[in-house]
């Protein structure tokens, strides 16, 4: 049993990675203020599914990636560039749909920084026995996501009272 969410692999370079990045900037401008999140399913060398951030109340990238993605995903890996949300905000949490969807392996470029999240997302997929690798191509992600990742909009403070409502 590995440990918690932010212990990161620095690798820069990753092929598919890059499609989810890639898939991610196409969430533009439409998603705001969510982040443009990118996701690619991987079987068998090839990407039989893809989503990206959808307007706010609609699909995260992962659950486009995963209605897109036929059969049995026991063999699939999921790329994604931002962590997966644990918690049941505007839709159902990405996590428990990865989860339900039975594949093996998820590969994340950046820990989520939202306190709601940040490591939870990752703590559930591993503790429902999903390998989760972190950190792939974590810079370039930063690059996308870091300037929607920090806008006030997305800063959650509690002690201002009623807060967004995700
Ligand atoms: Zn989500």
């Amino acid at each position: 049993m590995r440990g918690g969410g932010n212990q990161r692999e620095a690798v820069s370079a990753d092929p598919y990675m890059l499609q989810a990045l890639s898939e991610g900037r196409r969430a533009l401008p439409a998603c705001l203020p969510n982040p443009p999140v990118g996701c690619v399913i991987v079987q068998s060398g090839a990407i039989i599914g893809r989503g990206h951030t959808q307007p706010p109340g609609g699909p995260h990238a992962e659950i486009g990636a995963l209605a897109a993605s036929q059969g049995d995903l026991a063999d699939a890996i999921l790329y994604v560039t931002l962590e997966p949300c644990s918690f049941h905000g505007r839709t159902p949490s990405c996590a428990e749909a990865i989860i339900a969807s039975r594949l093996r392996q998820v590969v994340v470029a950046i820990v989520d920084p939202d306190p709601r999240n940040n490591g939870a997302g990752i703590n559930k997929l591993r503790s429902a026995g999903i390998d989760v690798r972190v950190g792939i191509m974590e810079g370039e992600a930063r690059t996308d996501l870091g300037p929607y990742l920090n806008l006030p909009a997305n800063k959650v403070e509690p002690t201002r009272g009623g807060g967004r409502g995700e």
